[in-house]
């Protein structure tokens, strides 16, 4: 049965070669399984009639019953279109056809009685559709038992060669008659029954062909129900059969460099979410498990510090830590930060970048391997080869999203017992999703913000707008503030982004000539020591300006810069402009960030700004970012490891289904951790078929 499902859909009646490949190529269908599990995006009711007189261009697909009155030729070359006059008791329409001109006349008798159907739209005043669905009235009656009609995504280039929503539907009713045994369940009949399922091969059939409107509900829960489930039981799977297989490095001291900084370093009080999260950690570190634990907070909540006190248990053990950033200001700055808040202390630290000389990585690595050095922090070079730990015992991951599973999964194995892993992002993930894109790491969050920090205020200006904001400028640097100024980086079109870049560096330096002004330049395509010089005149107070493409959007921390300015902000996504303006917002004084646009918006530009404007909660505008753009290309997903397209299951819309199926999948393998139940096989075997391909996925962290 399984090798029916498999079979080519080249084979299937009314496919051949020629379709197969579209079909291939456009929408990823490949075999008969494929086509069964392309599902319809809605269903037409095929049941209700509209009047002519009661149609405006803004109704959605319509049927319309009434006869041709006559056909007529208008328009010139491109424009040339066949057009036909369409009436029932109520009104006139024109039907339009671009192409297939001659068919259309002697297919459909003027006088006759037909069904209508498509889309209606507005010309010259008139009420027209164009490229309509037609069909006898006799014809319609026998058509199908269903009244519902599926409806399926197409491409232009389908449509162009015929293959339309119908088409696809046509072929799957094929399908379906070739199918001649009752499609296997998939789920165990225990579940089917305790959760009032609909059987599987039911399911399918139904979501294809419905009869009713509760049907299609009823099979679309199925459906989602066995997808959410599966992808849960496999992330709960691997991470519970990880739990068993790798033993954890037990730091059960809280030893003197911890107290030492904890007493007497520490520069402020923790806030109780930090404290509440160090608690959680220490657990984890002293409960004989290897910890894998995702730590989220917003920008500017403090989780520098939390790195920190972890890296100080693993070394009070006799351990070794690292720190990983994405890029090398941000490691420079972590190094900064990290050796400042541990002076006198007694702690080797130090910073490994792609631009570290030679002599210095001869230290590191000497110092590593004798267990000399404490802490090493830096950037992807961490994960080199010949970067070898004595007893590496955590490893920490800053912004850990920018990284790659495969890169993540190479820190994992510097050592031969796994070391503890903390990963920490500040791209806030809606509950439900993180429970789908890190389900297998425990998650610790920090909800709330360092004591003092005043709102930052967002405002949107359009470009016509600019003098008015160097005025604002002008009266910030007059208070003694410093103000980033950033551009937007699209790879397709770099060389236009610099440009944009210098265009900018140009205005400013002319609005705010030297040298009563000094301007720093930052961007990707200098050299690590123009780019350190740059922005240590920033840092350290010379320089007003800092203007920069988005390298600088991940945790660069300069308190006294407290207007962040973002050029072509409409350009940016939702998560993007919220890290931006996290920049600001550090010191004790009113930030700022001003958003910069051209007049013309699109709607869902608009809506980013207006949420920008409206929230500094980092969750809300992560909502809000998952509703506008789906969970596809929210930042991460890409590299979530979800080893396979989503077919019916949507991560924004089934959060509540999401979070049912994970407690019945931690049920289920809590009773039966391995599946080998009898009523369990069919689990096991899911599993197989569905992931068994994708075995990168295993090391998510
Ligand atoms: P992020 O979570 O974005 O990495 P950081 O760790 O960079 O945030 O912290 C942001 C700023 O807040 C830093 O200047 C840090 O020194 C400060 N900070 C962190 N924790 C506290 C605290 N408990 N009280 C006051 N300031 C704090
Ligand atoms: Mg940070």
């Amino acid at each position: 049965m399984q090798e029916f499902l498999e079979t080519d859909i080249k084979f299937l009646p009314g496919v051949g070669p020629k379709m197969a490949e579209l079909l291939n190529k456009e929408l990823n269908i490949f075999n008969y399984h494929d086509l069964l599990y392309y599902f319809p995006y809605k269903y037409i009711d095929r049941t209700k009639f509209y009047k002519i007189s009661d149609l405006d261009p803004d109704l959605p697909f319509v049927q319309v019953k009434g006869v041709i009155k006559g056909y007529s030729t208008e328009g010139h070359k491109a424009g040339k279109r066949l057009v036909a006059d369409f009436q029932d008791d109520t009104g006139t329409i024109k039907l339009i056809w671009f192409k297939g001109g001659k068919w259309i006349t002697g297919s459909y008798t003027p006088g006759v009685e037909f069904i209508v159907f498509g889309k209606p739209s507005v010309f010259n005043g008139m009420i027209n559709i164009i490229h309509p669905e037609i069909e006898a009235v006799s014809k319609v009656a026998e058509r199908m038992s269903s009244a519902l009609q599926a409806q399926y995504s197409t491409t232009e280039n389908l449509k162009n060669h015929f293959l339309t929503s119908k088409a696809l539907s046509k072929l799957i009713g094929t399908l379906f008659k070739q199918i001649t045994f009752k499609l296997p369940e998939t789920l165990p009949p225990g579940i089917i029954s305790k959760y009032k399922l609909m059987e599987f091969s039911q399911a399918l059939q139904k979501i294809h062909f419905p009869s009713d409107p509760g049907e299609i509900d009823k099979a679309r829960y199925r459906l989602k129900f066995e997808e959410l489930l599966y992808i849960q039981l496999n992330i709960l799977r691997f991470k519970n059969n990880r739990s068993r297989k790798y033993k954890g490095f037990i730091f059960s001291n809280v030893g003197e460099n911890f107290n030492d900084f904890y007493f007497k370093n520490l520069p402020f009080t923790l806030t109780e979410a930090q404290k509440r999260v160090v608690r959680e950690i220490r657990k984890d570190l002293g409960s004989g498990r290897q910890m894998n634990r995702l730590l989220q907070g917003d920008v500017g909540s403090g989780k520098t510090l939390v790195a920190l006190m972890s890296m100080l248990i693993a070394i009070d053990n006799g351990y070794q830590a690292c720190l990983m950033a994405p890029t090398e200001i941000l490691a420079g700055q972590h190094y900064d930060t990290i050796t400042k808040m541990l002076e006198g202390i007694n702690v080797k630290i130090r910073l490994l970048t792609g631009s570290s000389k030679k002599s210095l990585r001869q230290e590191i690595s000497e110092s590593l391997l004798d267990k000399s050095l404490n802490i090493l922090i830096g950037t992807h070079a961490l994960i080199e080869e010949n970067v070898r730990f004595g007893n590496l015992g955590l490893v920490i991951i800053d912004e850990q999203h920018r990284f790659g599973v495969e890169q993540r999964a190479r820190l994992w194995q510097k050592s031969l017992n796994p070391p503890h892993i903390l990963v920490m992002t500040a791209t806030p993930i809606p509950r439900t999703l993180a429970m789908t894109l890190y389900g297998d790491l425990d998650v610790s969050v920090i909800d709330e913000l360092p004591p003092g920090r005043i709102p930052i205020k967002t405002m949107h200006y359009f470009d016509s707008e600019r003098n008015k904001v160097f005025g604002f400028l002008r009266s910030q640097i007059a208070e003694g503030r410093q103000i980033y100024i950033v551009y937007p980086l699209i790879q397709e079109s770099e060389k236009m982004d610099y440009k944009d870049l210098e265009d900018g560096w140009d205005t400013i330096s002319r609005e705010f000539p030297s040298p009563k002004y000094c301007i720093s330049v930052v961007h990707g395509r200098m050299t690590p020591a123009i780019k350190e010089e740059s922005m240590r005149l920033f840092r350290e107070g010379h320089a007003h300006f800092l203007i920069a493409t988005t390298v600088i959007e991940v945790g660069v921390d300069i308190p006294n810069a407290s207007v962040m300015v973002i050029e072509s902000a409409e350009r940016f996504g939702l998560s993007q402009l919220h890290q931006l303006r996290g920049r600001v917002g550090r010191g004790a004084d009113q930030s700022y960030c001003i958003l910069m646009s051209s007049g013309k918006l699109s709607k869902e530009a608009a809506r980013r700004i207006e949420i920008m404007v409206s929230t500094n909660d980092g969750f809300e505008i992560a909502e809000t970012d998952l509703q506008l753009r789906g969970p596809g290309d929210i930042e991460g997903t890409m590299q979530s490891g979800i080893p396979f397209d989503l077919k019916i299951a949507d991560l924004a819309k089934d959060g509540q289904i999401i979070e049912y199926v994970r407690n019945i999948a931690e049920d289920i393998l809590d009773k039966d951790p391995l599946l080998a139940n009898n009523q369990n096989l069919i689990l096991n075997e899911g599993l197989k078929r569905l992931f068994s391909k994708k075995q990168s996925w295993s090391n998510i962290s």
